[in-house]
């Protein structure tokens, strides 16, 4: 190593510019505590110190900033959802996706693919139409194709699927994207930073204080801070956090697997996915292929890896793509999954004063990273529901009146 390089590297007057503060001790009181240092509550404490100017605010984080879903996720961003209230809400996400790095002045790698949803039945390519018709009347770009187009743009694909489940045609959407999802939370935590916001890591929040019905602090394996507002961010762990404060949901926990292939030479330029072959491919810039497929069957709080998923994953891959036959699957890990009853989130205030919720994000949260950080600190700020969440409510499964998105959200993230 250089002698020069080496001098600079030990020199304490040119230390590592850090990211972001980490003061060693909380404060006594906050304007607002964010529980959970994923993607979601890193976005809403830069929009709250950004575009409120609430800067006394801190997120607590169990284990390091981006470790839960933000770190997991396999990176897909699109709005062509089902129903209009989430094609507003996604298509504004991706929206601010495609200028974030410029926002944040930090690269994010957001690379637009173009996203295939395949179908393999008559049935299956009317709900693609219903959703192009859908996605179109509000701006959205998405149509649905024929096999000819696909094999167009994917000549790698077997449209008959090895005889097993032939492909009539597919829901295509050119803004469909990849980011890279480390560098998401990364770059919202140095712009809260930079405006005063704390990031304490390696902080579990064990209990929440209440007291006449509102919330009035925070109990943390570093002790107790005094808060008038909370927002819990906590994805697949957010069962957890409801219970300190005697709030239920319907929300149940799956995990949810992936793995990545060894690097290949760029060859798939889209995103793909089928849900009859519980199946979804793109390929990062690093060259790997990034694959997943549904949730795992049962509910469970874990992030072990099985032999299952990855076998059955590697079985329809080959159906669709069988030249990948000697390509070998180099890592695998998986992540929790919070699902409600109809597949889209629980955001904004609760019956409980002060006490906001960003939750029911299963395997659709990455993509909505910056909308929901924008409009959960739009709704803390003003103590107010941004109307883009409104059909989001946790009240909604009182009233009956969900917002289906199981045909648009399960497979396809
Ligand atoms: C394998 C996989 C693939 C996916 N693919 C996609 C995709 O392609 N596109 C897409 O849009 N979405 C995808 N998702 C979903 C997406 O990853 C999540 O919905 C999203 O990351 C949720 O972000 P978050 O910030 O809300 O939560 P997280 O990133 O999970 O952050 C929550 C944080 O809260 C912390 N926490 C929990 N309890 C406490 C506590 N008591 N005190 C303090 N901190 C606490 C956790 O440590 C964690 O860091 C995928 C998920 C998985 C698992």
């Amino acid at each position: 190593m250089p002698f020069r390089l080496l001098r600079f590297a030990l020199n304490r007057r040119y230390p590592e510019p850090r990211m972001f503060a980490a003061p060693e001790r909380l404060k006594d009181e906050y304007d607002v505590v964010i529980i959970g240092g994923g993607g979601h509550g890193l976005a809403a404490a830069h929009y709250l110190a950004n575009e409120h100017g609430i800067t006394n605010v801190c997120v607590l984080e169990k284990g390091y900033i981006g470790g839960g879903g933000t770190g997991r996720n396999t990176a897909i961003v699109r709005s062509n959802y089902l129903t209009p209230e989430g094609v507003a809400f996604y298509d504004r996400s991706v929206e601010l996706f495609s200028d974030l790095s410029r926002a944040l002045k930090f690269n994010l790698f957001y690379t637009e693919r173009g996203h295939f949803t395949l179908a393999h039945s008559q049935s299956s390519l009317r709900t693609m139409r219903w959703r192009a018709e859908v996605n179109r009347h509000l701006g959205v770009d998405s149509e649905v194709v024929d096999p000819a187009f696909i094999r167009n743009a994917c000549p790698e694909i077997d449209l008959e699927c090895g005889h097993q489940s032939r492909i009539h045609g597919a829901l295509y959407h050119p803004p469909g994207a990849i980011a890279r999802h480390d560098a998401v939370a990364w770059a919202f935590a140095r712009g809260a930073g930079r405006r005063g916001v704390e990031i304490h890591q390696q902080t579990p929040v064990t209990g929440i204080q209440i007291e006449d019905g509102r919330v009035a602090g925070v109990h943390t394996t570093k002790g107790f801070v005094r808060t008038r507002k909370v927002l819990s961010a906590v994805a697949g762990w957010t069962t957890h956090i409801t219970k300190m404060v005697g709030l239920r949901t319907p929300l149940v926990v799956h995990p949810l697997q992936a793995c990545v292939t060894e690097p290949l030479k760029p060859w798939l330029d889209h995103i793909i996915v089928s849900a009859s072959l519980h199946l979804y491919v793109s390929q990062s810039t690093r060259g790997e292929l990034v694959m997943g497929a549904s949730l795992d069957p049962a509910e469970l709080i874990s992030h072990r890896s099985t032999l299952d998923f990855a076998e059955g994953l590697a079985g329809h891959l080959l159906d669709l793509f069988p030249c990948l036959g000697e390509v070998k699957i180099m890592r695998q890990w998986a992540g929790l999954s919070d699902i409600t009853p109809d597949f889209s989130p629980i955001m904004g205030r609760t019956p409980i004063e002060g006490f906001y919720i960003d939750a029911g994000w299963g395997t659709w949260g990455f993509k909505a990273t910056p909308v929901s950080g924008w409009t959960m600190a739009h709704t803390i700020a003003r103590h107010e529901d941004h109307e883009l969440i409104r059909p989001f409510s946790l009240s909604r499964f009182g009233r009956y009146d969900l917002v289906g998105e199981k045909g648009a959200a399960s497979v396809g993230h």
